[in-house]
């Protein structure tokens, strides 16, 4: 009756020595922390109006907005929900839900009327901060008064809805004085995570702060980024990676950020040489868009010193075609999981000693964390080179998702880890590869597509007595989604008829690119749908 010796556990950490994060500080007290340093400095630029609102403006804006979001009857706990393009406005509504001790849940504003319904009644949103253009979307919701809607246009807005000078106008001091746990939730952006449908990911003050110090903070104050930089925000606000990443991260060093809410190459190209930006945060579309583009020559882009790419994988071609665009600038990966906080690792390329970036290479691990790969089948940790899952472990991951014990207990385990569901490894310099993924999640242009949301949609439809869907790669896009179906007997339904019934419920990057009809789905004798058979029919390329 001996016991096993428990396998020893096989744990990475960064080449960076730990920090210490005050990580005891709500949010915004730490985001302003500094502010003294940088108070009259530039912090947010409109790129459509040219506005430039300084750190006092926004720390001040953001506290009357407390103060409004109390007067309007938001308390401590509440969600709001932001559903809005990158805008001034966004920053101001976030922080100020921080300092009311509210929570805001953000959206996509292309979503449809029914997945904003979805996320705002999951979330239990009290209040809808938006713009005019979108206001339509939350207009059954609020008929029954229950929920507030607020536009933040400049000129007027509907008569239903009421104008974000509300808030703005509050005075600040009459801003109620709130007590706020370190584990209390301040963000609650929605993924699919490792299986089924979108979920609440309950981010916590202490949490963020960790996420945002692990990236900023510290001896190395190059490190990531410093108060004299212009940091570009194409990437959309409603994402963890632009919400973390680049509003928090440049808040907390006092740089100045550039607000767009559209991309559109030619205007970007502009914007890096008319504002000298320093650091341009992107995703493997923009990059792609970048690298293609003809009009790169026209423009001085000597500015940039950072090139970062993140939310999905980018390849060696694309690194290697971009980087000779950017004479300045070095060019890395981050690699992100909305669950994770996001960020798990990070390219060390401005490190008091840089480190060599690798092509492939998502960076080292970040600091104050453990990560270990683990053999899916087993469960052992694995050592370096050998691939595994991703799992990482310190105080800057999800406390788990909204009213869902049993997701959270399935991606979080007993001991505190938090299982990815990407395959990658650790090679002999603490440099992490992604490889794979074993999860469902499709990544069209680093947005989320829950395949199992579409599979829900299909088998709505009367004629669809089966279905699946899965990614298939894709240049442009990185993958699309394409769905498996069974017809019910007799039915007529073509590929077409059914692409447009999804296009009519969904926002355009959960469009079905392709439909194949099928006999059956392949599934496992527990019901599982064998996505594995799906994704090696379509790289044999399957036949209609
Ligand atoms: P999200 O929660 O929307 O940020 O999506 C997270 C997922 O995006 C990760 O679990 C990965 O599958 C993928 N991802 C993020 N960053 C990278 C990267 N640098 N390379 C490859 N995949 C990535």
């Amino acid at each position: 009756n001996q016991q096993q010796p428990a396998a020893e556990e096989i744990i990475f950490r960064s080449k960076l020595p730990d920090i210490d994060i005050p990580n005891h500080l709500p949010l915004h007290s730490y985001i302003f922390q500094n502010i003294s340093n940088h108070a009259d400095r530039p912090c947010l630029i409109d790129s459509l109006s040219g506005q430039i609102l300084t750190y006092a403006d926004v720390h001040l804006t953001a506290r009357r907005v407390a103060a409004g979001l109390d007067t309007l009857g938001v308390k401590q706990g509440d969600v709001i929900m932001l559903l809005l393009p990158n805008c001034p406005q966004f920053v101001l509504a976030f922080l100020g839900a921080s300092f009311r001790g509210a929570i805001a849940t953000a959206a996509n504003p292309f979503f449809t009327p029914a997945e904003v319904a979805k996320q705002a009644k999951a979330s239990g949103s009290k209040l809808v901060i938006t713009q005019s253009a979108f206001a339509d979307k939350v207009r059954d919701l609020a008929a029954d008064g229950k929920i507030k809607v607020v536009c933040v246009d400049s000129a007027a807005v509907p008569d239903w809805c009421l104008h974000f000078s509300e808030l703005t106008g509050a005075d600040e001091a009459a801003a109620p004085e709130v007590e706020i746990e370190s584990d209390s939730v301040v963000a609650l952006p929605y993924s699919s995570g490792t299986t089924g449908l979108p979920k609440g990911v309950m981010l916590t003050h202490k949490g963020l702060v960790t996420s945002v110090a692990q990236q900023v903070d510290g001896e190395n104050p190059n490190l990531y980024f410093h108060s004299e930089d212009v940091i570009l925000c194409v990437l959309p606000m409603f994402h963890i990676y632009a919400l973390n990443s680049i509003m928090l991260c440049g808040l907390r060093v006092g740089a100045a950020i550039l607000i767009m809410p559209k991309f559109d190459v030619g205007a970007l190209l502009e914007l890096i040489q008319r504002y000298r930006i320093t650091i341009a945060p992107m995703v493997p579309p923009v990059v792609l868009s970048i690298a293609k583009s003809p009009d790169t020559e026209k423009y001085d882009l000597s500015s940039i010193r950072m090139l970062k790419s993140g939310a999905a994988p980018l390849g060696k071609e694309l690194e290697d075609a971009v980087r000779t665009k950017f004479p300045n600038a070095r060019l890395g990966q981050g690699y992100g999981m909305t669950e994770a906080g996001p960020v798990l690792s990070m390219c060390l390329a401005f490190a008091k000693e840089p480190f060599e970036i690798k092509p492939g290479s998502c960076g080292t691990v970040v600091r104050n964390a453990e990560m270990k790969i683990v053999d899916p089948d087993t469960g052992f940790s694995l050592s370096r080179n050998q691939p595994g899952e991703i799992c990482i472990r310190g105080h800057q991951i999800m406390k788990g998702y909204l009213n869902d014990p049993e997701s959270t207990s399935r991606t979080i385990d007993k001991e505190g880890w938090l299982h990815t569901g990407d395959i990658g490894f650790i090679d002999d310099d603490d440099e992490l590869f992604i490889v794979d993924r074993l999860k469902e999640i499709i990544k069209y242009k680093g947005f989320q597509v829950a395949p199992a949301e579409l599979e829900a949609l299909l088998l709505g439809h009367p004629e669809i007595s089966d279905a699946a869907v899965v990614g298939l790669k894709d240049e442009a896009a990185g993958e699309i989604p394409v769905a498996f179906v069974v017809k019910s007997d007799k039915s007529e339904l073509t590929e077409d008829s059914i692409k447009q019934y999804v296009s009519k419920q969904v926002v355009f990057y959960k469009r079905v690119g392709k439909v194949f009809f099928r006999e059956s789905i392949p599934k496992a004798p527990s019901g599982k749908i064998l996505r594995k058979n799906l994704r090696a029919e379509l790289a044999d390329g399957v036949k209609h």
